[in-house]
């Protein structure tokens, strides 16, 4: 895995020679955990800490033919209102017309559920027919019972978006359930 860029205007975004998928969340959905595991998998490392606060989307390209996008992370309380309109601008215009992007995953905690701002990328990303892939995150904290009406729930919520790529995946970066599930996933997005 190599990092490639940091893009924090539109205009500074690399060229598109390479199929991204993007990985957006709300910030500590686990995304930057999720990632490392993902990637600890295909016998890579991570050659970018993970940039903090800083609103940049991260490019790392993968064996030469994929790139994985690190959106920056959203829903900080303690944002202020000129970095939530950076984030806006820069995520709305990747996310809308990056012709190479293939599908976005959108990190969900397992346990809150989806939030509003979730739900404002959801309608982004359903008005540019981007496609994208719910991933429950977290899952080892809830009980198999409480993670099925999760899931059931957000299905329900989203059962006439058109963009959505069934089915949800569920992962836990802590017991590495669903990793190699959602790297199959991931796979066919290449392939396909
Ligand atoms: P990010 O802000 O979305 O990049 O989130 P991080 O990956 O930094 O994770 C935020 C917090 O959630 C950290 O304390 C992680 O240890 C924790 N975390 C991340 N993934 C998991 C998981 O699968 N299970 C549990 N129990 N905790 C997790």
């Amino acid at each position: 895995l190599t990092f490639i860029a940091a893009a924090k205007i539109a205009s500074s975004l690399p060229p598109t020679r390479y199929t991204e998928i993007a990985f957006a969340g709300r910030s500590n959905v686990g995304k930057s955990s999720l990632i490392n595991s993902l990637t600890r998998q295909w016998h890579v490392a991570r050659t970018s800490d993970k940039p903090g606060l800083t609103q940049t989307i991260n490019f790392f390209t993968l064996g030469n033919q994929l790139c994985l996008v690190d959106l920056p992370g959203y829903g900080f309380a303690f944002a202020k209102d000129q970095v939530k309109e950076n984030w806006e601008e820069l995520v709305q215009e990747y996310v809308t017309s990056r012709p190479n992007l293939k599908r976005v995953c959108l990190l969900v905690d397992a346990k809150w559920g989806l939030k509003p701002r979730d739900q404002q990328l959801i309608q982004l990303m359903e008005s540019s027919r981007t496609r994208y892939q719910i991933i429950l995150t977290k899952t080892d904290l809830l009980p198999p019972l409480d993670l099925a009406r999760r899931a059931t729930q957000i299905l329900q919520i989203l059962k006439d978006h058109r963009s959505l790529i069934q089915p949800l995946i569920m992962v836990s970066s802590k017991s590495g359930a669903g990793l190699s599930h959602l790297r199959a996933s991931l796979a066919r997005v290449v392939s396909g």
